[in-house]
């Protein structure tokens, strides 16, 4: 049993914590909003009257927050109360320089740190099924990922600090242009009179093949599990696939990386999402690319 501290006990982070108690961990968590410290304490997460009163004494701390702002606030105030030594994992997604500031910031306390994004969305943390994408050192991973498995299916150490961030944000990338470029061809295969399921056997089994086709297929029909067949009920919705798309522009500037199609892609899900889909899954775009909501 090692002692646990969690703070951001949202959508994501409360099943987390939950998780980390099903395994015999002993957690003491925090966050803002009271109905998220209700929801949590059901699952049986002890929970602090402050961030600061959750750290004392754990051995490894986990924060699942909004942004990087966040992040950096939350680890400034809680590290004085941090014992040496202890482990500090942040799994929320942010940008990849806070994230690196973040681990510095441990780093000057005597702590050691992971960046540890999540991919797996609610189901996953509710499942304990998620993948971690986890940056930081040998050390810190070999402490770390005995509690990352009590919350996640599959643990990935990407290399040094900011590294796990760096993989989020580029896979979201990928996902972001190929669902646009999916959407495309059943928009153009439409007006060439080709049904759905006629383009989805074709590219489904061909060089068209991806995960945006054959697991989240954007229109209704050829993949029963896809969100278009609910509704387009998130899923991974459009607003958070929009929030993963700047962090990979903000870094690519940073980093002088040409990405075009990543550009591209950030515009039309800012669009998707001030046409009032933000809410949807982001494999509602098609929408967009229509233009109009017919399926
Ligand atoms: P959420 O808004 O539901 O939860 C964030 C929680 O942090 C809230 O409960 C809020 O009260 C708390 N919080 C904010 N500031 C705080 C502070 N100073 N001290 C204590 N608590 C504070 O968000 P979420 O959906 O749980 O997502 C968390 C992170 O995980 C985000 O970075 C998000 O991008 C990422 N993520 C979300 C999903 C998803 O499907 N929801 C999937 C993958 C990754």
């Amino acid at each position: 049993m090692t002692t646990i501290a969690f703070i951001g006990l949202g959508n994501m982070g409360g099943p987390m914590a939950g998780n980390l108690v099903k395994a015999g961990h002993e957690v003491r968590a925090f966050d803002l909003v009271q109905a998220s410290k209700d929801a949590a304490a059901e699952l049986g997460v002890g929970i602090a009257g402050s961030g600061k009163e959750a750290v004392a004494d754990a051995d490894i701390i986990v924060t699942m927050l909004p942004a990087g702002k966040h992040v950096l606030s939350v680890w400034a105030d809680i590290l004085p109360a941090v014992k040496k030594g202890a482990l500090l994992i942040d799994s929320s997604t942010i940008d990849v320089e806070s994230a690196r500031k973040a681990h510095a910031l441990a780093g000057q306390h005597g702590c050691l740190s992971l960046d540890a994004p999540v991919s797996g969305g609610t189901g996953g943390a509710k499942g304990g099924t998620l993948t971690f994408m986890v940056g930081g050192s040998d050390e810190a991973f070999a402490l770390g990922e005995p509690v990352l498995k009590a919350m996640g299916r599959r643990i990935v150490h990407c290399g040094a600090a900011g590294n796990g961030q760096a993989a989020k944000i580029c896979n979201n990338m990928i996902l972001g242009i190929s669902m646009i470029g999916v959407s495309e061809a059943f928009v153009l295969a439409e007006k060439l009179g080709l049904s759905h399921q006629a383009l989805f056997d074709v590219a489904s089994t061909s060089s068209g093949q991806c995960w945006s086709l054959t697991t989240y297929c954007p229109v209704p029909g050829p993949v029963p599990t896809s969100p278009a067949n609910n509704e387009y009920k998130p899923g991974f919705a459009s607003a958070l696939m929009l929030k993963d798309l700047k962090l990979s522009q903000e870094a690519a500037q940073t980093a002088g990386a040409s990405t075009p199609l990543g550009a591209a892609a950030t515009q039309l899900y800012g669009l998707h999402n001030a046409w009032g889909e933000g809410g949807a899954d982001f494999s509602a775009i098609v929408h967009l690319l229509r233009g109009r909501d017919a399926s």
